[in-house]
């Protein structure tokens, strides 16, 4: 599959490399050291506006943002559930939106991001691929999920929510890696120490598996962590569950233990469950043929139920126990994603799908 959509010219500040503001900034007479502030000023303190930019002179510091603001998102909606996990709702330059979502858990607190508006895999589970894809997301764009989160984090600190962000996972709107070339750029400047200073192991990406895109992903030779979704490990219910998809499934392994042998990064192999679908002893006796060996870890993940799609259920707590202890005994490592499926906007996508709808 190609990339979704060409890269896009720079709607905001963050859609510039560091090459890029030094650039700017000696356009406008400045010096390389008033770059290196300039880019302190966006991401280690997360300025917003010309006034966040404390020690440019005014000059320079109007000059700089007088053609692009220097985040070109901004926040729309923000929704808590009750289980503590706030959702922002993102409006972008050109009208679209995306969703963003803070997951507390004890000390930790993950960060939830979109690639895309939309997805175009059209997992037949998934809220965000009911519309299609409309397009990528620019660098900037998945950048600043994290700066307007940040942002929430400091605002909301009485409101129980941990100190800061741990933790980032490639998870929300969209199929990352077909849009690798701006992730690449988001991915580097979230580490860069200069900045916001993640540390690489700390993100990890979601793929609904691109096996030439994975080893493109792999030779990046970073450390970030890569959860492959897989859902069955039988090529013919696979392809049911994400039709798009073109690869069969011991290749997507092979692309994952490529990956696993090149970062030292143990992958992830996540599975929905449905019921009746792919929750049934011979489902589980399939996974543990296809992976067992493999230093991996399984996290099954009741499926939340979306507004839009019937004929699907999540399935029992008894019937995900039955199915973990199985795979157990078989020899895998699995967790179980904790319930967050109560709240009507769950799922991820839903937000959006539900604003596009009342608007
Ligand atoms: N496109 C990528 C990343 C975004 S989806 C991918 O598919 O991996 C992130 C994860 O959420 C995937 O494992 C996906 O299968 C899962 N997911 C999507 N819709 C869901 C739903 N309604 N309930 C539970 N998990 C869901
Ligand atoms: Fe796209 Fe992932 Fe949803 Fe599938 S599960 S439609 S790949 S976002």
């Amino acid at each position: 599959m190609a990339d979704t959509a060409e890269p896009r010219p720079e709607h905001g500040l963050t859609d510039f490399d560091d090459a890029g503001l030094a650039a700017l900034v000696a356009r406008h007479g400045g010096k390389p050291f008033q770059a290196r502030q300039l880019t302190h000023w966006i991401y280690r303190h997360g300025a917003s506006d010309a006034a966040g930019l404390r020690n440019l002179p005014a000059r320079l510091r109007d000059a700089i943002v007088a053609d692009l603001p220097i985040r070109s998102s901004r926040v729309v909606e923000v929704s808590r559930s009750a289980d503590g996990t706030e959702k922002l709702l993102l409006g972008l330059h050109d009208g679209e939106t995306i969703e963003s979502v803070l997951i507390p858990e004890g000390e930790r607190l993950t960060l939830c991001i979109s690639s895309q508006v939309g997805c175009p895999v059209a997992c037949v589970f998934c809220a965000s691929g009911l519309d299609g894809v409309r397009r990528n997301l620019s660098a900037g764009e998945i950048v600043e999920q994290v700066l307007h989160a940040r942002d929430r984090v400091a605002e909301a600190r009485h409101g129980g929510l941990p100190a800061r962000i741990t933790n980032v996972v490639v998870m929300g709107l969209g199929e990352p890696l077909l849009n690798l070339a701006n992730l690449e750029a988001a991915l580097a400047r979230l580490c860069d120490e200069e900045g916001i200073g993640l540390g690489a192991r700390r993100i990890t990406v979601s793929t609904s598996g691109h096996p030439e895109r994975m080893r493109r992903f792999a030779a990046l030779r970073r450390s970030y962590g890569l959860a492959l979704s897989l859902h069955a490990a039988e090529d013919q219910l696979r392809k049911e569950l994400v039709p798009t998809a073109r690869a069969p499934v011991a290749e997507l392994i092979e692309a994952a233990q490529h990956y696993f042998e090149i970062t030292g990064r143990e992958v992830t192999y996540e599975v929905v469950l449905l019921a009746d679908v792919n929750d049934r002893p011979q489902d589980a006796a399939a996974l543990i043929d296809a992976l067992h060996g493999r230093t991996c870890t399984v996290n099954l993940i009741p499926w939340n139920p979306v507004d839009r799609i019937d004929g699907l259920r999540r399935p029992e707590a008894a019937r995900v126990d039955a199915f973990e202890r199985q795979l157990v005994a078989g020899g895998l490592n699995v967790t179980v994603r904790r319930q967050r499926g109560s709240d009507r906007d769950a799922a991820c996508g839903q937000l959006r799908l539900h604003r596009a709808a009342e608007t």
